[in-house]
């Protein structure tokens, strides 16, 4: 583990100097008026970058970002409800998981590997009582990006609850959750944002805020009631990932500082340079709507999971490998975190070698 190594996967991914640094110091003691200071401040620049209003909280949660997803669930529904969970892939079905293990009655849109959500195929639910409405804005596993416009179009003709997983597409995919009425915006530390992983952030709006104060849970860790109530003093009922929340408030100084799309930009930029650089390579990639943050590509002549392999033991770079069906299919390239075109030119050097030493 102490080879130096280039990281493209989705997360954890390459964090800044800056943000290392500040992990390697003493942790200090958290109740206090300087950190409630830092936490609040934390909620408002993220709710800035989510385009939130006043009226919207953010609630830090320790856990990975599934934490997040699940921690929504729990305290935003009910067996009252009805919710539709749109599953393109491993995160959509982690969303039935969720509600399969919580007892909470849903609709699945289950779609192929790589294919797209058609307004035909979501009015179909349009008069089935839908209360509440699960998306993953980015499926991670495939690189897809739903049309989020039209999927809010829907849920505000229909009056649904809008939760919205955006872990791995905040900050790369333009994302706004006031013009698309998003009411729950889940984000997780370890993949645009460039923090280490361990934080989730919940943005709530009015509607969420009164859901989860009328809603009775069956967990303590995970009343979101008990971090409301702590949260108008900027502190957690529970210790946070207190050396996170401090990176935290770094990145999102700087990214305000820079501007959002600049950012956007720059991962936008890698992944185009990338596309365009592998063009000559028998590469073919999966899927036409996706993210900014990352690029999934098909082989054609070998197994996904070899190039994976052959790239981190003889090459000294991480792409992301795929499981379940997608493993030998396709393997996944990601652009966010402290990447450069000149990392580029490595991943593309390699594949390149590979390509002549007849592996791929
Ligand atoms: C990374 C990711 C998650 C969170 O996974 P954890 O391993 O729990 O952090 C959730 N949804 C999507 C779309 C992701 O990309």
């Amino acid at each position: 583990m102490d080879k130096k190594m280039i990281n493209f996967t989705v997360g954890p991914v390459q964090m800044s100097k800056k943000i290392r640094d500040i992990g390697q110091r003493e942790i200090p003691y958290f109740r206090t008026e300087e950190f409630s200071k830092i936490m609040k401040e934390n909620e408002k620049m993220i709710c800035s970058l989510a385009e939130a209003d006043d009226k919207s909280k953010a609630l830090f949660l320790t856990g990975s970002g599934t934490s997040g997803m699940e921690a929504t669930i729990l305290n935003c529904f009910s067996k009252e409800d009805k919710v539709l969970i749109i599953n393109g892939g491993s995160f959509g079905q982690r969303f039935v998981d969720i509600c399969k293990v919580l007892d909470i009655p849903f609709y699945e849109i289950k779609l192929n590997y790589g294919e797209i959500l058609t307004e035909q195929e979501l009015e179909k639910y349009s008069d089935k009582g839908i209360s509440g409405l699960l998306v993953n804005a980015h499926e991670t596993s495939t690189g897809i990006l739903y049309d989020m416009k039209m999927i809010s179009k829907f849920c505000k003709k229909n009056n649904i609850f809008f939760v919205v997983d955006s872990i791995s597409s905040f900050i790369a995919d333009e994302l706004s959750f006031l013009d698309l009425g998003i009411d729950v915006m889940i984000i997780g530390s370890q993949k645009a944002l460039a923090l280490p992983p361990g934080l989730a952030i919940l943005i709530l709006s009015e509607k969420a805020i009164t859901r989860i104060k009328n809603n009775k849970v069956n967990s303590l860790y995970f009343d979101l009631k008990i971090a409301l109530k702590d949260n108008q003093n900027g502190q957690t009922p529970f210790t946070p990932a207190v050396s996170i929340l401090l990176q935290l408030h770094e990145r999102l100084k700087d990214i305000l500082e820079e501007g959002i799309e600049v950012e956007r930009a720059k991962i936008k930029e890698l992944k185009l340079d990338f596309i365009n650089r592998i063009k000559n390579l028998p590469l073919k990639i999966f899927s036409k709507n996706a993210s900014n943050a990352m690029t999934a590509i098909e082989t054609k002549n070998v197994s996904a999971y070899s190039i994976f392999l052959v790239l981190k033991d003889e090459y000294n770079i991480w792409v992301c490998p795929n499981g379940g069906e997608l493993r030998e299919k396709i393997f996944r390239v990601g652009h966010i975190g402290q990447l450069s075109i000149s990392d580029n030119d490595k991943l593309i050097e390699a594949l390149n070698d590979i390509n002549k030493r007849g592996l791929l």
